[in-house]
């Protein structure tokens, strides 16, 4: 199987695994217990949160761990001070469903290739109690300028699920208040998240209890989860120069290959796209066929947000971005890792050029597109 879609969740490393495999096993103390396991219990989840601090730039005490992605934006959005959000129109339905019960928000548009104007972040943020805009979208793989954004607003989180550990993120530089991280998106296992809190920022717990994550985040901590979030977080901060320009080789020869197919295009901004990340229109074509007919040919790709449930509701990153049915209809989202290879690149490129003509052979569209 040649696997592309790593925007939607990644294998977890070898290397990862077994750091993991103690706590999976005989180490099964409650880190909050004072006997000697559950003094190795909480120094493992506390070497695992220095880790995590060194992939963004943070202090280890400004990071809470949670169970992943979705509960970080949660804890960011629903945790914040009363008042409007303003946020935009393409982010991950872990933003857009807590802004949504906050009940007062604002959705800024992106443009065509999927960028949020920063001008037209700020503005909107005028009176706003937080702005919530992501770094990198999970869609078409666009990098947002965060950084500007922040600079003239207020109370700022950023969901930096898909950009965490592809490209240099430092939350000092950013200027962010908060940035949510997941483990399972790059090589970590699932059940494990963080959300970055700058110290003395208002926002407050989601979950009460027992008082962990000082009082953040209550319930035991997820210890083999978190070790293996820490040690996925030290392989990409150590790899990331050199994987992550393996893999934009990798994705810019296999745009190369599959731009050669008639009738396709590239989605997003060229220049501020992740460097794994491609995104297509084959138009005359389906994509939900498209998916199913190269998974039959051995790959594993992706129509865009497997993240969500629902996934036959057309994407509404794409829609903000003004495309047109059958645009949204044809895309194809293939994202690649460290662990992808040139021959994968190659598999995928030939089964591509295979599939697509078979399927506009049989689709009522291919016509209107002379293809
Ligand atoms: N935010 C973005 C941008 C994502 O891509 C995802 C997952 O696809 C999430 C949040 C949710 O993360 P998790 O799956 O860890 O809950």
């Amino acid at each position: 199987m040649i696997y592309l879609d790593n925007a939607a969740s990644t294998m977890v490393r070898p290397e990862v695994a077994a750091e993991m495999a103690p706590y999976t096993g005989p180490e099964y103390s409650n880190p909050s217990s004072p006997h000697r396991g559950g003094r190795r219990a909480r120094r493992a989840v506390e070497a695992a949160r220095r880790e995590v601090a060194a992939l963004v730039g943070a202090r280890p005490s400004e990071i809470i761990f949670t169970s992943g992605g979705t509960e970080s934006d949660n804890m960011a959005v629903r945790g914040a001070p009363p008042g409007p959000v303003t946020t935009t129109s393409i982010e991950h339905e872990a933003v857009l469903e807590p802004c949504r019960a906050r009940g007062d928000a604002r959705y800024v548009a992106p443009d065509g290739a999927g960028m949020v104007g920063i001008r037209d972040v700020i503005d909107a943020s005028d009176g706003s109690a937080l702005v919530s805009v992501m770094a990198a979208n999970n869609e078409v793989g666009t990098i947002q300028p965060v950084r500007e954004m922040a600079a003239g607003c207020g109370l700022f989180h950023t969901d930096a699920v898909q950009a965490a550990g592809k490209i240099p993120l430092d939350v000092g530089d950013l200027g962010v208040d908060m940035l949510s991280i997941s483990s399972h998106k790059i090589h970590g296992p699932k059940g494990a998240g963080a959300l970055y809190v700058r110290e003395g920022t208002a926002v407050g717990p989601l979950v009460l209890g027992g008082g962990q994550e000082g009082g953040m985040r209550s319930g035991t901590e997820n210890v083999a989860a978190i070790v293996g979030f820490g040690a996925a977080c030290r392989i990409a901060r150590e790899g990331m120069a050199s994987d992550m320009g393996r893999v934009r080789r990798m994705r810019d020869e296999l745009a190369r290959r599959a731009l050669e197919i008639p009738g396709s295009r590239i989605n997003g901004d060229p220049g501020r796209v992740l460097p794994g990340c491609l995104h297509m229109t084959f138009l005359g074509v389906d994509g939900e066929d498209l998916v199913v007919k190269l998974d039959e040919n051995g790959v594993a790709a992706s129509t865009g947000s497997a993240c969500s449930v629902n996934s036959q509701k057309a994407s509404h990153v794409l829609e903000a971005m003004g495309f047109s049915h059958e645009e949204i209809s044809g895309s194809l989202r293939m994202t690649l890792s460290p662990l992808n290879t040139m021959e994968d690149v190659e598999g995928a490129a030939a089964a591509l050029a295979r599939v697509v003509p078979e399927l506009r052979a049989v689709s009522p569209f291919s016509e209107k597109y002379g293809l």
